[in-house]
């Protein structure tokens, strides 16, 4: 049962796929280059079974028909069974809001649903990467926020800098059920609405020699930023710990990887995935008890007489019992999640 993994070279993805590749199954991955093609083959070469990866390269997701040729090539040798769909742009923010995000994520999504629906009659299940952002709707929370909640992020303040990732992801998703109602293609599809997530780098990055800090993803930078300094006054050493707000909650992306294999088969839902509540506060707070020897006081910051910005009962609640019944998840903690997060950062330096 081939898989299709759009967007492979990601944070996400890499656990996916390692997840898929664990699993057995073959699978080809979309990349947007030669170069990270070749670099994420090598950084499996140990560990999938040869010929169990291939890549086809993808520039851009946003250009129509992008995915015809790959999908027509494999259709005629063995069918895609399945299609995870990561690729995404996730930045925290953006020159041109339409071209460098709304687009891609909006018809990256209905082109390759498009695309499926004209070419693979064999696909039975599309698992699309959401994120809880096409759930959360800040400043106006909801007491409980559960998959039946829906931001209510406008176009207009899309183009706002600071809005334009969250409706990216809202709209894109919305427009896949859309597709969906719209079109009744022979596949279903299952969205995983993952919130901020933390995490091992991914193994593609971690295995490169021409690895750059400019590629931690996003949700990882703020460990990343905390391990080299950044989160205290180079003078002082006194804490600056940027503020958590506005996101509160956490997911492990091994969870994550976990949540997208079990929707290959599970019933068609949006799945809202979640960890816990965190704050910069309690991670800096883990850090210093796990690695505080290790990285040496002049990186971490001075916690003494700092507050924690979390407030137990302030923020909203989520549930996500569905995730855990129909996915069978079990929610990884904070502490397991930066640690590990921590331990693959600091391995991957060591190698370099
Ligand atoms: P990454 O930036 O690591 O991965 C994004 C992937 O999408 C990369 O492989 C990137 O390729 C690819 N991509 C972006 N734009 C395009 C495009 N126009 N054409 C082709 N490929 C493109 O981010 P994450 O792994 O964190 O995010 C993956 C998915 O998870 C996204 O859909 C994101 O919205 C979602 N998500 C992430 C969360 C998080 O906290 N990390 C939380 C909730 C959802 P390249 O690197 O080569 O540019």
């Amino acid at each position: 049962e081939k898989v299709l993994l759009t967007g492979g070279t990601g944070f996400v993805a890499s656990h996916v796929l390692d997840s898929l590749v664990t699993n057995g199954y073959p699978v080809v991955v979309t990349v947007r280059s030669e170069e990270k093609g070749q670099r994420l083959l090598k950084s499996l070469s140990s560990f999938a079974a040869p010929e169990q990866v291939r890549y086809a390269i993808i520039p851009d997701i946003s250009t129509k028909n992008a995915f015809d040729d790959i999908l027509t090539r494999h259709q005629r040798d063995e069918p895609f069974t399945y299609v995870i769909h990561t690729a995404s742009p996730y930045q925290l923010s953006f020159a041109d809001p339409i071209n460098d995000c709304l687009n891609p994520a909006i018809n990256g999504t209905t082109y390759l649903l498009d695309s499926i629906h004209r070419l693979c009659p064999f696909v039975k299940r599309v698992v699309i990467t959401s994120s809880s952002a096409a759930i959360l709707n800040p400043p106006n929370h909801r007491e409980v926020y559960n998959e039946s909640s829906w931001s209510e992020v406008t176009w207009e303040q899309a183009m706002q800098p600071e809005h334009t990732y969250r409706a990216s992801k809202k709209f894109a998703e919305q427009a896949a059920w859309s597709f969906l109602r719209d079109n009744n293609p022979r596949f279903t599809i299952a969205t995983i609405n993952n919130t901020y997530t933390f995490g091992p780098l991914s193994r593609s990055l971690t295995n490169s020699a021409q690895f750059s800090s400019a590629e931690v993803n996003t949700s990882n930078r703020r460990i990343w930023d905390l391990i080299h300094g950044k989160w205290r006054d180079a003078s002082s050493g006194e804490a600056c710990i940027p503020s958590t707000a506005p996101v509160f909650t956490f997911v492990d992306v091994r969870d994550v990887a976990d949540a997208h294999l079990a929707a290959l088969t599970a019933p068609g839902q949006r799945y809202y995935t979640v960890g816990g509540f965190f704050s910069n506060y309690q991670i800096a707070r883990i850090v210093e008890e796990e690695f505080g020897e290790v990285l040496g006081s002049e990186v971490l910051p001075e916690l003494k007489g700092q507050e924690d910005d979390f407030e137990e009962g302030k923020h909203w609640k989520f549930d996500v019992s569905r995730s855990k019944k129909e996915l069978g998840i079990r929610y990884r903690g904070l502490r397991e999640s930066v640690r590990d997060t921590v331990v693959s950062m600091l391995e991957f330096e060591k190698g370099t």
